[in-house]
């Protein structure tokens, strides 16, 4: 189990089940989501993901057709990506884990969007 929560804190959620296939997605569209070089996601089962408190905070923005991307109404937090051909799966953002995740990841995404301004970073 799992237990992670937005930057102010009124949106909590679960994650039950195991968690695969983390990744750093450095498409354009996650670096203005995220304000980051990177969105970082972790693919679990949407049946392991439940919102425990602050459900009714949660915004979806459709950044293209047939994808949501979760995010806390109140302090902006991204909290999710889903695509709605895959609705069995969801991407959950690692960095608003409040527990430990032993994991670690293994894809990175889109790199050829990767930000020059990642300097030495940008070897790897
Ligand atoms: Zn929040
Ligand atoms: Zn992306």
């Amino acid at each position: 189990m799992i237990r992670g929560s937005c930057l102010c804190g009124v949106v909590r959620y679960t994650i039950s089940g195991p968690v695969s296939k983390a990744s750093h997605c450095y498409c354009t569209m996650c670096q203005k989501q995220h304000g980051a070089a990177a969105g970082s996601y972790v693919n679990v089962a949407s049946a392991d993901f439940r919102y425990t408190a602050g459900a009714e905070a949660v915004k979806v923005y459709r950044s293209s057709p047939g994808v949501q991307r979760a995010f806390c109404a109140h302090c902006g937090s991204s909290l999710s990506w889903q695509s709605d051909a895959h609705a069995e799966r969801i991407a959950v953002t690692p960095g608003t884990f409040d527990d430990p995740w032993d994991g670690e990841v293994s894809t990175l995404l889109h790199l050829e969007s990767k930000p020059s301004w990642m300097g030495a970073l940008n070897k790897e």
